[in-house]
């Protein structure tokens, strides 16, 4: 029998190179992916005790006191791109709740032409009810006590060729039955209707979350090639809030061909414009993925990540407006994703996802400063002079 183990840990390979040690010894099934390290060998006594799941195809496992959810499937269609657990501030009540995030791997992004997005390469054939067989197996990993569901389908799940609106409707019966305080889902403007909306309110909260980017068309349009304006932005988000339903807007710092300094004005001049229409904003922190038009400007190097410091800056700005402002500093420390110099890289991603969870300012304003943070203020000094030229 093959089996493919596939990690849904952020921390990823080495628990599932453990996973497929476990798997090896007491089911003798050949591993056909990841080769089985010392490292996963010391685990597997505490691995094979805690895996109490009959099902087959799923491994729970408690690892450094965090459950861990392996799929085992000989297709990948029926199982989601990942699934995972932790906490997300639940804005309605001003608390950090448990939260179980789904990516749901559909047929992908219609529009697949946005400058830093590789999203797409994790679409697949799948077919309808693959994706209601994912979105169960997600569930087996579930919290006992009420928690947020965050359904992502690395596209739009308001557009139907995604997901149809049999499936839609049948997602939400499978909400209503379990004890979920928020849905969030994410679209693009154009796939918003009121009546997709309604048949999504079968939770006390619905939060649509809209990849708006920036509210400067301009650079939206030129330099990230995202395909709509601040307008069809607005039109959507008023269908959202007259629904009943809130809007969760994305606005990404540091899109290409902007520098740090303007990156950081946008981002504060944009939370301005969209909090009126927005219960939280997302702020994401530009990151190179693989195969993307960003990729090939950062390999000549047209284009640096924003800087830690960067976030830090904007996010005590954003603030000062009447909406929840969130972060998640997706590759932090890594020459792909948000950095700074590399020794304070960890302290100050660790100081946002503290602020995550708390909103509250003062974990920011009392963050201990670096060296390197004299060059990051020289740079926004001479930006004018710079061009938008990195110093490193
Ligand atoms: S950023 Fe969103 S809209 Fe743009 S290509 Fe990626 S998934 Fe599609
Ligand atoms: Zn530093």
């Amino acid at each position: 029998m093959k089996v493919t183990v596939i990690s849904y840990s952020l921390t990823g390979n080495n628990e599932a190179l453990a996973a497929s040690v476990a798997l090896f010894s007491a089911q003798h099934i050949r591993i056909t992916e990841s080769k089985p390290r010392t490292m996963g060998i010391k685990i597997l006594n505490r691995i094979s005790e805690s895996n109490s799941n009959n099902c087959p195809h799923l491994l729970n496992i408690k690892m450094k006191g965090r459950d861990r959810t392996f799929w085992l499937t000989t297709s990948k269609n029926n199982t989601p791109v990942a699934s995972w657990l932790d906490y997300d501030f639940f804005t309605e009540e001003q608390k950090p709740v448990k939260c179980l995030t789904v990516i749901l791997r559909t047929v992908g992004c219609r529009w697949r032409k946005c400058t830093m997005c590789g999203y797409w390469h994790e679409s697949a054939d799948v077919t309808q009810a693959d994706i209601l067989a994912q979105l169960e197996r997600a569930f087996r990993n579930s919290p006992d006590e009420d928690f947020i569901l965050k359904i992502f389908t690395s596209g739009s799940f308001l557009d139907e060729r995604e997901i149809a609106s049999d499936t839609r409707k049948e997602i939400a019966k499978m909400v209503k039955k379990r004890k979920i305080k928020k849905l969030i889902v994410e679209t693009r403007p154009e796939f918003v209707s009121a009546e997709k909306i309604a048949d999504l309110e079968v939770v006390e909260h619905l939060e649509l979350a809209i990849g708006l980017e920036t509210a400067d068309d301009f650079i939206r349009t030129k330099y990230i090639n995202k395909g709509f304006s601040f307008e069809d932005y607005k039109t959507a988000a008023k269908i959202v809030n007259e629904s009943g339903a809130t809007v969760k807007t994305y606005l990404l710092l540091k899109p290409p061909f902007v520098s740090e300094k303007k990156a950081i004005e946008d981002v504060i001049k944009s939370a301005a414009l969209v909090s009126p229409y927005s219960s939280t904003i997302s702020l994401n922190l530009c990151n190179v993925q693989k195969y993307t038009p960003l990729e090939d400007l950062w390999r000549k190097r047209y284009y640096r990540p924003p800087w830690l410091w960067s976030a830090v800056e904007a996010i005590k700005k954003m603030k000062k407006q009447d909406v929840a402002v969130l972060s998640d500093p997706v590759g932090a420390g890594h020459k792909r994703g948000p950095h700074n110099c590399g020794k304070c890289d960890t302290r100050v991603t660790e100081a946002i996802k503290k602020f995550n969870g708390t909103q509250d300012l003062s974990v920011l304003e009392r963050l201990e400063d670096c060296e390197c943070k004299e060059t990051w203020h020289a740079m926004l000094n001479f930006d004018v002079f710079l061009f938008g030229a990195s110093l490193f």
